[in-house]
């Protein structure tokens, strides 16, 4: 069991004040910000440096979260390379719709991949601040949970050697897949899932983007999207059955696809190009009430899920890498403990604004090709009021551009 006492034949137990499990954006900022503060963490991963600053996912960051990252030294390459964002566009009854949301709040989005982000991380981290990492690590374990003095086992990827790692805190930033949130026993903690009840087709094409900013089509054969993710690549989605067969997609069906749910009155043609990642995504979400057992802290997608409807995942874990960094720092350095006391209320005030736009948005992206024809009908509704009351395109930008009320 996760929560057991270890058995390790580790010859030399290793000490640091906290252990970070996983080296995505979560468990990396967090890293980060600890080091800036001399308290000493050693963060685990299961994948290779290489595989982590390759992986594709993410691109959008809100302005907040640029922010933050700017304050915190960890901004990098980011002000130089990543494309800024104004507008939306939705393309619905074979019109085109654009939305300024820059003009309604004076935010932006920042169009940054995620590799690139994760790949000055880590630099930032490893090379720059001198945080301890170990990459390819096997069968992790967390120990000791509710005690003060909580522990990590894992696997040594050259030695073959389990090793274990004594601690004061355990952060789990293992993602959706991870052990962490395992490790909690059943019951101690409230998990609420939600499931959209459709898939959707990742897709990256080594093509420049075909539009000067995000589209979201609406169409009655199903959700497509459109997402710059440089100037060379872009990100498209095609909503398909949950669970769907990749087999059923071939190429040349994509593309058809593509291009009829993002067709629209004077859009410009679709720029094709190599699909260089295709899969599935069943849509749906989950929130991890507390976010705390014992001294395990969880942070990002370990805590909770977003689906992408609304590029919400990596600015949330961002949010919790930023309060949780500044709690630990507090608590080891100077004994305050109201940071850690806090931590999972300040965090989930967010994450509930997120999943409930992402629940809002996923109606308007589903409702016309649900087959319901009430449900088409309402968001049809939602989109003309999108575009008729500018309190409604206000309201709408604020949730896009992450502006919450708790932030
Ligand atoms: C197709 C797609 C598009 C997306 N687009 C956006 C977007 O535009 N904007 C946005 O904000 N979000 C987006 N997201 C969500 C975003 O990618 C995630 O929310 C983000 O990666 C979460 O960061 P994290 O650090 O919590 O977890 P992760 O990035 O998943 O990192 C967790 C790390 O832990 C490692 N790990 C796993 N298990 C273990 C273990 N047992 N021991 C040690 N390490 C382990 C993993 O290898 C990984 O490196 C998208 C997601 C997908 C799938």
């Amino acid at each position: 069991m996760t929560f057991s006492s270890p058995h390790p034949n580790s010859p030399s137990p290793q000490r640091f004040p906290v252990v970070v499990v996983g080296a995505g954006p979560a468990g990396l900022t967090l890293g980060n910000i600890l080091r800036a503060a001399s308290v000493d963490c050693l963060v685990l991963e299961t994948e290779s440096r290489a595989f982590i600053e390759q992986r594709p996912r993410a691109g959008v960051l809100e302005e907040w979260a640029v922010r933050g990252l700017e304050e915190r030294g960890l901004a990098g390459n980011l002000p130089a390379r990543a494309q800024v964002h104004e507008e939306c566009e939705f393309r619905f009854a074979g019109e085109r719709h654009r939305l300024g949301y820059t003009e309604l709040t004076g935010d932006h989005h920042y169009i940054y991949p995620q590799p690139l982000l994760v790949t000055d991380l880590v630099r930032e981290y490893a090379d720059v601040r001198g945080g301890a990492v170990r990459f390819g690590v096997r069968d992790v374990e967390l120990h000791d949970l509710e005690s003060e003095r909580p522990s990590v086992s894992y696997t040594d990827p050259d030695s073959g050697q389990r090793q274990l790692v004594h601690c004061d805190f355990v952060a789990g930033c293992d993602g959706a897949r991870g052990v962490s949130r395992e490790a909690i026993p059943p019951g101690r903690v409230r998990i609420a899932r939600y499931d959209h009840g459709v898939g959707w087709l990742a897709l990256l094409a080594e093509a420049p983007p075909s539009n000067d900013c995000v589209v979201f089509g609406v169409h009655p054969r199903g959700f497509a999207g459109h997402m710059a993710r440089s100037p060379e690549v872009t990100r498209y989605y095609l909503q398909c059955p949950p669970g769907d067969d990749l087999g059923n997609w071939p190429d040349d069906r994509v593309w058809a696809e593509l291009r009829e749910r993002l067709g629209a009155a004077g859009a410009p043609p679709l720029t094709e190009g190599r699909l260089i990642e295709k899969r599935v995504l069943d849509l749906h979400g989950y929130v991890v009430e507390p976010m705390v057992f014992g001294r395990l802290l969880l942070a990002g997608d370990a805590a909770h899920l977003t689906a992408p409807i609304a590029a919400k995942g990596m600015n949330l874990a961002l949010h919790d890498a930023f309060l949780l960094g500044e709690a630990l720092v507090a608590y080891v350095t100077r004994g305050e403990s109201a940071g850690l006391d806090g931590y999972s209320g300040a965090c989930l005030g967010r994450v509930w604004e997120y999943q409930e736009f992402s629940q809002w948005l996923s109606e308007v992206y589903h409702g016309a090709s649900s087959g319901d024809p009430h449900r088409a009908g309402t968001t049809l509704a939602r989109l003309r009021r999108l575009f008729a009351s500018p309190s409604a395109a206000l309201a709408f930008a604020e949730q896009y551009l992450g502006r919450t009320p708790t932030r």
